[in-house]
Parts: structure tokens; C-alpha cells; sequence
């Protein structure tokens, strides 16, 4: 069985001496287990997080010496499953290796006549998967939004761009080269793509989004996420759904890390106290409720003379004032 195995954990960009190609007997399936050909193997960018052990990644690290793992399109050759059958085409998870061993249970059976095999990988499994819940879930597009695609000609870009065509948005994708963002534009029905080595991000994506842009479908992070934020409408929304620029750094990307946001699922959401001036009386009631009863307390850091006030304000900025500044200005 020729396997590849995870031989060193790289540092910045993967080489090949940081795989190891071996060859080891063909695995004989025990009870309930299913040997699988390999006939397809997806390469995703979560490997790239496997292969680490010293970064927060949504896919936790591999062990050294283990076969890298992948999802996988594989033939039957021998079942000890009920449901399945010498010559059964499946999707699994049998990694980098040419046979797999796997239990019936996380096995799906793929029908070739409905769409070739390999697509099990792509479009109708994981990436498309992806695109269509963080896009329609997340990203929730709106007919006449605008909706801006990084890694756009890609696995998840791709179908994130074309679902959101569906719904009626104006879509920009942005891609790598130009032969990329052709395709975008004239195959996958994309309004616009930005190529982003050697367009200026910032320009292009004005030129491209008269509008502004309403979602922006992170499949990057990096320099892609920071040109978009300028140029986003009152309450867009940003699925996080990968951060392929920092994958390789070897040291954090300046500013905050945006991963974690990934990896917990958790909500970044602007907030302006404006918003919620209908709901005041709501506010007054409880919290002065809650003053009188004793359970908030409260400080006030008084000073004296409205001709205190510059010093006091520049003061604020250094973290000089103790509670809630205010300036006395006269008797009450
Ligand atoms: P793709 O098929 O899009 O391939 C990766 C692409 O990323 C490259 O072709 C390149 O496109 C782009 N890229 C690579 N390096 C950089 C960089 N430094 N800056 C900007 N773009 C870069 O991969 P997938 O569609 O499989 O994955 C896309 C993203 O979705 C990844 O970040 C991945 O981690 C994430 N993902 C997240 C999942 C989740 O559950 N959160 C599940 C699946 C995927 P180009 O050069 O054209 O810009």
C-alpha cells in the first residue's frame, strides 16, 4: 500500500522532505469495516493546519509519522459491512494513501450516474458545503446586494460566487491571475473579478462595487479583509470562513489574529448606542432599579471649574481619570 506519512512539520511554506512516501502491506478490513481503493484524494487548505502543532487552527495537528489525512473517493474492493459492496463507489476519509480501511458508518455511497465521482470532494461535498451555509447562513445575500468573493475561481469561492449570483446580487470575486478571473467573469457569471497581484485592491474594488459591498466572503483574511472593510455598507456581514494568507506565516500577521474568530465561531459586531435610542425607557428602568437595590455600583471622578476641562479631556485619553469624568462648572 503506498502511503504518504507526515515526516517533519514545516516551517513557513511545506516542502517534500516534509512528506515521507512509504510502501506497507495492503490492511485486511476487520469486523464492519469496508477496504477502500483510493481513486480520488482532495487536497484542502486545512492540511496545512495539520501539519502544525504550535498555532491555533480549526483543524487540530496530525501526529509525525502518521498518513496525512484527506478525504477520499474510493472503489470497494472488500466489504465486512452490510450496506456495502465490492465495487460500491464511496466517499471517505481514508487520507493519502492508494487503500484505506474504514468503518461502514463513516462511509457515503456515491452514485456515478448522478454526477461524476470526483465532485464528492468539491462542489457537492465539503467546499461547496461550506460556501452554501457560510454564504446563505452568514452572509445572508440579499437581492441587489453587492457581495465581494476572495479566492473567487476556488473550491469554495467558486460556489459561494455562483449561489449568490442566484440570489440576485451583484458579485466580485478576487483571484490570482488573470486567466483565473476570466474564468470567474465569463464561465462561473461573476460581474467583476480583481486580480490581486497586480491590481491595486483598493481602487479596483471601488471601481467594481459603485455600491459599496454588503458581504464579503472571507476565504483569506490579510490584505484582501482589510481593502473590503473600507469599502463595506452599514451592517454587512463578513463570513470568516478561511484565513489562506497567514496559513504559511512563521510569525502572526500584524494586528489581531483574526483565527480564533474562526475557530470559536464567535460574533465581531459593530455597535452604536444611537441604534437603540427607542429602547431607553427600558434601560433607565432597569438600571436605576438596579442602583437602588444596591447590585451596580458606580464612581464618578469630579473635576472642579469648567477651565479644567482641556486638561481633564487630554487626561482622559491617558487613562488619568478614575471613573466617570465630569466637570463640576457650578453649584447645584
Ligand atoms: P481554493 O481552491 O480556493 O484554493 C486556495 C486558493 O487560495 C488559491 O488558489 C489562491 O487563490 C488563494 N490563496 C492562496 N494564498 C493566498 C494568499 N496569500 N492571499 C490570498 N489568497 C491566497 O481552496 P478552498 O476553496 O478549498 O478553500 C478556500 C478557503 O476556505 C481556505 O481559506 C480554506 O481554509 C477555507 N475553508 C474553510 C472551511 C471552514 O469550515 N471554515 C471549510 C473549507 C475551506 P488566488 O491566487 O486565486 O487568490
Amino acid at each position: 500500500n503506498q502511503q504518504i506519512l507526515l515526516k517533519s512539520r514545516p516551517v513557513g511554506e511545506p516542502k517534500e522532505s516534509d512528506f515521507a512516501l512509504v510502501e506497507t502491506p495492503i490492511p485486511e478490513p476487520g469486523e464492519g469495516e469496508v477496504l477502500n481503493r483510493t481513486i480520488y484524494l482532495s487536497l484542502d487548505p486545512y492540511m496545512r493546519g495539520r501539519m502544525s502543532d504550535d498555532r491555533e487552527s480549526y483543524a487540530s495537528p496530525a501526529e509525525l509519522g502518521s498518513v496525512m489525512v484527506g478525504g477520499t473517493v474510493s472503489q470497494v474492493v472488500k466489504s465486512n459491512h452490510p450496506q456495502f459492496w465490492a465495487g460500491d463507489f464511496v466517499l471517505g476519509y481514508d487520507g493519502w494513501q492508494a487503500y484505506g480501511v474504514s468503518k461502514g458508518e463513516t462511509l457515503r455511497k456515491l452514485d456515478p450516474n448522478q454526477a461524476p465521482i470526483s465532485y464528492a470532494l468539491g462542489i457537492t461535498g465539503m467546499p461547496g458545503m461550506t460556501a452554501y451555509f457560510a454564504l446563505l447562513d452568514i452572509g445572508q445575500p440579499q437581492a441587489g446586494e453587492t457581495v465581494v468573493v476572495s479566492a473567487a475561481s476556488g473550491a469554495v469561492g467558486s460556489v459561494a460566487g455562483q449561489i449568490a449570483k442566484l440570489k440576485g446580487c451583484r458579485v466580485v470575486g478576487v483571484a490570482g491571475n488573470e486567466a483565473k478571473c476570466d474564468y470567474v467573469v465569463k464561465e462561473l457569471g461573476f460581474d467583476a473579478c480583481i486580480n490581486r497581484k497586480t491590481q491595486d485592491l483598493s481602487s479596483a474594488l471601488k471601481a467594481a462595487c459603485p455600491n459599496r459591498i454588503d458581504v464579503y466572503f472571507d476565504n483569506t483574511a490579510g490584505s484582501i479583509l482589510e481593502a473590503v472593510l473600507q469599502q463595506i455598507n452599514l451592517g454587512a456581514r463578513i463570513p470568516l470562513v478561511g484565513l489562506i494568507s497567514q496559513y504559511n506565516a512563521e510569525t502572526p500577521p500584524p494586528g489581531p489574529n483574526l483565527m480564533p474568530l474562526l475557530v470559536k465561531r464567535a460574533l465581531i459586531k459593530g455597535f452604536l448606542v444611537g441604534d437603540y435610542q427607542h429602547r431607553q425607557a427600558e434601560f433607565v428602568n432597569d438600571v436605576s432599579k438596579w442602583l437602588q437595590e444596591g447590585k451596580l455600583k458606580y464612581k464618578e471622578d469630579v473635576v472642579d471649574g469648567l477651565e479644567n476641562a482641556p486638561h481633564a479631556f487630554i487626561g482622559l485619553l491617558q487613562g488619568r481619570n478614575f471613573g466617570k469624568l465630569i466637570v463640576k462648572v457650578s453649584d447645584d
